[in-house]
């Protein structure tokens, strides 16, 4: 399936002849549009959604990248955001009303976790299912749930869960099921196809590739983006630049090329990892084993180069000595461009919140970017022998 997925939207919902046959689109830099006639300004206006009016609403440089993403992601409408965080704001607040619950399964990204805590203060519910397995949602899922939300695999700890069964326990109950899938990017994994309701990305990471634009996209089927549209874009307006489009563009058409060279660094540092001693344990979908892996390999169709491991040691000195130590991988946030990263969970002081998110102290989550597997194997066992 994921073979010509980037070949049929290469050029997919561009139209050269009307930029001088340009083979790249132009960044059309415009707040508004300006109309022919009264009549088409009014009906513009009552269909900002299909029509370009205005920067806030429609832009078509944005629509390009909206219209490949959906095809991609076989989902019937997507709107770009301007970041991530943006997007899932807009989805959970179009989507949700007082007295209502968010059920969300294991970790996910968190911020979002955060905002949704905030809710509380419009009476929004939230609460946080730590399952192994899909099924025993069902145990947390109340009348009022509105939405479950997940993240697969999950946030840190990579867990990987069996959607079709999250969508058989939604369905029949009218749950909405959202999911974040920037880790798989829309190559890998198709959850709209599955029958999730609703799928995002964080443009920032994969889609982009180069670190240097923060952006979302949300994708879903045109009701449920019709509301997403009106709330979550037109009136909270966290609307994705043109410029940023034309990037997270730029980005997408070497998506898959640089998955395939990651995929390889990616095999070959977990192999280092699970020979190392100073590791008490890898996670990532390569590591899984059984049934878990058997549902990895029914619904994903490869995996990228996000992941974490355990360091034996829970003592914050040797932590921050072992990443200091590192010189190719830089410590910072965010993932997803050329650049290897390294993230600890541990930062001496947050015991209470790691226990709460059930995450180990020696957790590090590890990005390999576009660096030769070799140099980076060379950086981590150069700082683990220190
Ligand atoms: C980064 C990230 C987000 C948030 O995206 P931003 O573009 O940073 O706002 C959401 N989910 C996941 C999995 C992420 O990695």
């Amino acid at each position: 399936m994921n073979k010509d997925d980037l070949n049929t939207i290469q050029h997919f919902a561009e139209d050269s002849t009307k930029y001088y046959g340009a083979i790249t689109p132009p960044i059309m830099q415009t707040s508004l549009f300006k109309f022919e006639s009264l009549k088409d300004f009014w009906n513009g206006l009552e269909n900002e959604q299909n029509v370009h009016a205005y920067t806030r609403g429609n832009n078509p440089t944005c629509e390009i990248l909206e219209k490949k993403i959906a095809k991609l992601e076989c989902g019937e409408r997507a709107k770009c955001f301007g970041s991530g965080q943006g997007a899932l704001a807009a989805i959970f607040l179009s989507l949700v009303s007082a007295g209502e619950e968010i059920l969300i399964v294991n970790n996910v990204y968190g911020p979002t976790t955060q905002l949704l805590k905030e809710l509380e203060r419009f009476n929004v519910k939230l609460k946080i299912a730590y399952v192994e397995k899909a099924e025993d949602i069902e145990a947390h899922i109340q009348d009022n749930t509105r939405i479950i939300y997940y993240e697969s695999p999950s946030t840190h700890l990579m867990k990987v869960l069996d959607v079709r069964k999250i969508v058989a326990l939604a369905k029949p109950r009218n749950i909405l099921t959202v999911t974040d899938n920037t880790w798989s990017t829309p190559l890998y994994h198709k959850p709209l196809e599955l029958g999730v309701d609703i799928s995002m990305h964080s443009l920032t990471k994969y889609i982009s590739g180069h670190s240097d634009v923060v952006g979302g996209i949300v994708i879903s089927s045109e009701e449920i983006m019709k509301e997403i549209f009106r709330f979550g874009h037109q009136f909270l307006g966290a609307v994705l630049a043109p410029f940023d489009a034309w990037l997270a563009l730029r980005g997408l058409r070497t998506l898959e090329a640089r998955l395939t060279y990651q995929q390889v660094t990616t095999k070959k540092v977990i192999d280092y990892l699970k020979t190392n001693k100073k590791v008490k344990m890898v996670n990532h979908p390569l590591c899984l084993e059984g049934s878990e892996l058997k549902i990895f390999e029914e619904i994903y169709s490869g995996y990228t180069s996000l992941l974490s491991f355990e360091l034996v040691t829970e003592e914050y000195s040797e932590i921050e000595k072992f990443v200091d130590e590192l010189k190719i991988f830089s410590k910072g946030v965010s993932w997803g461009g050329f650049e290897s990263l390294i993230f600890p969970s541990y930062n001496g002081k947050n015991e209470s919140d790691l226990e709460m998110y059930k995450k180990p102290k020696g957790l590090v989550r590890l990005y390999l970017g576009l660096e030769s597997a070799e140099e980076l194997i060379e950086d981590l066992d150069n700082a683990f022998n220190k």
